[in-house]
């Protein structure tokens, strides 16, 4: 009987590293396929959403890595579970807002489950020993691969060499000598391997498509968490924080307020759910206000939108302000740049 070949399944983010780990590996002649983790917080499906930046640059690098390697890489929504986690994290929070030790187990968990189905014999990652400072450092390896259940079938191809052995390696499916003893935060040998490879047109080596590790978007996030009970938010609120200016008033009222035209079309989408405001007479951003909908905190939301309009700023302007209940227009002055300075969440 045939042997049946070595089979890995590997998580792909669409950086460079995890493609150089599977070209490692497809070097060998193992079998790979991917799997890419759709967490809602990837920038560049945001920006595909809003409509901003060219096709090509827009495109799922985990699926270029799968035109380019050619092995077959499975997309998998696991937002709404990311969404709880993100909420409240075991391990906490890195720098900014990421969660990156419980999201590396919660992806681990959901690739060991997949292992059975697509025959895999291990799961492999592109992780660099001593690369980020939370979820790639000795300690932390062994921490995510002792909770996602994957004790000795988790490869990190391109550190193995400063890696004990994993179960694959020992058995003789993976050769070690081929794997090799990548360290730290340069890039340099990561992408002399990618020239010896013949990989090419790969994405900044940095990577960074996740809004948590972004530190405006982080303040926003936990400005929310704070504001607001954990139990009622959901996926669309985490999204909105990607859009606007956000200007915390008070604890009872945020407003948003779109710079474009692209952001006020796509904050008009959620006038259902928010109050929204408009200046009547002049160009200018559509706002939503999130809070307590009373008299007071719509003239303050009221101000702050004819403040970024195009109304003059020392006049009385005029705005709608509407929701499912009705309309109405409310006069005031616009609010001076001191206070949106102060209540902007930067
Ligand atoms: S940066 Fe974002 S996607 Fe990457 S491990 Fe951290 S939380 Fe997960």
């Amino acid at each position: 009987m045939k042997n049946r070949k070595t089979h890995a399944l590997g998580l792909i983010s669409g950086g460079l590293d995890s493609g150089l780990a599977a070209a490692l590996l497809m070097k060998q002649g193992i079998e790979v396929t991917g799997v890419n983790f759709n967490t809602g917080f990837c920038t560049l499906d945001h920006r595909r959403q809003m409509g901003k930046g060219s096709k090509d640059k827009l495109e799922n690098p985990a699926l270029k890595v799968e035109k380019k390697h050619l092995f077959p890489v499975e997309l998998v929504d696991i937002r709404a579970e990311f969404l709880k986690m993100a909420a409240n994290p075991r391990y906490g929070y890195g720098k900014n807002a990421n969660p990156c030790i419980d999201c590396r187990i919660m992806m681990l968990i959901r690739a060991k489950e997949m292992m059975d189905e697509v025959g895999a014999d291990f799961i492999f990652t592109g992780e660099v020993l001593g690369q980020r400072p939370m979820s790639q450092m000795r300690n932390t390896l062994e921490l995510i691969e002792r909770h996602s259940g994957l004790e000795g079938y988790l490869l990190r191809p391109l550190s193995a060499k400063l890696l004990p052995p994993t179960i694959p390696e020992e058995k003789g499916l993976v050769d070690r000598s081929e794997l090799l003893g990548f360290q730290g935060r340069t890039r340099k040998p990561q992408i002399a391997l990618a020239t010896e490879l013949g990989i090419e047109d790969y994405p900044s080596p940095a990577g960074g498509c996740c809004f948590l590790t972004d530190p405006g978007y982080a303040k926003k996030f936990f400005d929310l968490l704070e504001h607001r009970d954990k139990r009622n938010i959901d996926l669309q609120d985490f999204t909105l924080l990607k859009v606007g200016r956000h200007l915390r008033v008070k604890d009872d009222l945020k407003v948003i307020v779109g710079r474009d035209q692209q952001e006020n079309n796509f904050l008009q989408r959620y006038s259902p759910r928010f109050t929204t405001l408009e200046v009547v007479d002049a160009p200018g951003p559509v706002a939503l206000m999130e809070g307590t909908d009373i008299m007071e905190n719509r003239r303050i939301a009221a101000a702050i939108t004819a403040r970024y309009s195009d109304a003059p700023k020392d006049r009385i302007a005029k705005v709608r302000v509407f929701n499912n209940s009705g309309e109405s227009v409310v006069e005031v002055m616009p609010v001076g740049s001191d206070k949106t300075n102060e209540w902007l969440i930067k």
